[in-house]
């Protein structure tokens, strides 16, 4: 719930490279470069399908069981999320949170936050773009170590007047003992771009409000923010201050924030035509890009290339699963024109080894003389790792 109004005391900077000596990470950028235009396309479609999600109405809880069940469809368990309920005017609402342990430092978080509600409308711009961001930064986010621990939340009754990322932070982050340790807030609000404009650009958002003790912080993480838009894509940015969305709520306790927003605003939020017509979905998935970028830079994430999680992009498979006789190893989008396949069996022996090069789409192997039991197959590039578990009976 915000509009804009360009002052010019706003310094504008268009993708300049502070000396916070970031540099570019491969690893990053394989996973940033799996963002799925279709799943943003078609997860604002179906945000879309869900009505006016307003406090109090069924679309508003339909909204959150559907982000749930794509939680869910991305591999998290229902242990790792966590409903938190809270009452205002009347009504009853919930914020979710999908918990992401770091490897590090476990009880410091990284909240990465949006609201689904809406109000007047389906808020497909405001805040579906957000909303849709998040589940794509989740589901990339999901099989790669992390230093610090996120929390993804999204947070209702923004429309009403912040009130969910109020409740979070007086029923949550304030009443957990110790206090909940935050090393940053990135809210995402509106960032779907305008149909038919020439959307290029995302404004990064700092805290210049009071209480000013978190400002420099919030200044720096900003900074770090608009370098990883530019390493990791074609966006321009434009800095500029937070205001109006549920990164205040934190501000005011003197967490420190960071947001982003559209710079080319839209003028259907908060009425019936925010509508994913009227918005540049192609930005909204820049936008995904750039947030992806900055939420594994902020978050530490494993700069390991080899990883063996950094797959999920690749639809890479092994079948049938269970096999007896043959296994096919379908290359999925990998073009690589040379890989090793291996199979280890639950005790750590390697029961088959091969080297394939120049492989066809589908490749099979024989198991038929290998011990029954379960194996791991294990398929390397020259840079890339995918591993998954078979059985043979
Ligand atoms: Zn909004």
């Amino acid at each position: 719930m915000k509009t804009y109004k360009i002052i010019f005391l706003i310094i504008a900077i268009f993708t300049l490279n502070f000396a916070t000596a970031q540099s570019y990470i491969p690893a990053y950028a394989n996973i940033v470069n799996q963002t799925s235009q279709t799943n943003i396309t078609n997860n604002l479609t179906e945000y879309e399908a869900l009505g006016v999600k307003r406090r109090g109405t069924p679309e508003l809880q339909n909204t959150l069981n559907w982000l749930k069940n794509k939680y869910l469809s991305y591999g998290y368990t229902n242990l790792q999320m966590v409903e938190d309920t809270y009452s205002y005017s009347g009504f009853t609402c919930k914020n979710l949170t999908l918990n992401k342990v770091g490897t590090v430092y476990p009880n410091i978080y990284v909240i990465i936050c949006g609201h689904y509600d809406s109000i007047s409308g389906t808020g497909t711009n405001d805040n579906g773009s957000g909303v849709v961001s998040i589940l794509e930064m989740a589901r990339l986010l999901k099989n790669v170590p992390t230093e610090y621990s996120i929390k993804f939340v999204n947070f209702s009754g923004e429309e009403d007047g912040l009130k969910g990322s109020q409740a979070y932070v007086s029923n949550i982050v304030n009443a957990t003992t110790p206090k909940l340790n935050i090393k940053l807030v990135f809210n995402l609000d509106e960032v779907g771009g305008v149909a038919g404009m020439v959307n290029n650009t995302i404004t990064c958002e700092r805290d210049t409000a009071s209480p000013t003790t978190n400002n420099a912080a919030s200044n720096t993480f900003t900074n770090q923010m608009i370098t990883c838009v530019g390493l990791y894509t074609s966006l321009n940015t434009f800095l500029s201050y937070a205001y109006a969305s549920d990164y205040m709520s934190f501000q005011s306790n003197n967490e420190i924030i960071t947001g982003m927003f559209e710079t080319n605003e839209t003028t259907h939020k908060h009425t019936p035509t925010d509508f994913l017509v009227n918005m540049d979905p192609v930005y909204n998935y820049n936008v995904a890009k750039a947030a992806t970028g900055s939420a594994l830079h902020f978050a530490v994430a494993s700069t390991a290339l080899s990883n063996d999680e950094f797959n999920s992009g690749y639809q890479v498979s092994f079948f049938p699963n269970p096999t007896s006789e043959f296994l096919n190893i379908n290359l999925g989008t990998l073009n690589d024109n040379y890989y090793e396949i291996s199979l280890i069996d639950i005790n750590g022996k390697v029961a088959v080894e091969k080297s394939i090069i120049n492989p066809d789409q589908i490749e099979k192997i024989n198991v038929g003389l290998l011990e029954k039991g379960m194996y791991l197959v294990v398929l390397k590039t020259k840079n890339k790792k995918i591993t998954k578990k078979i059985v043979i009976n």
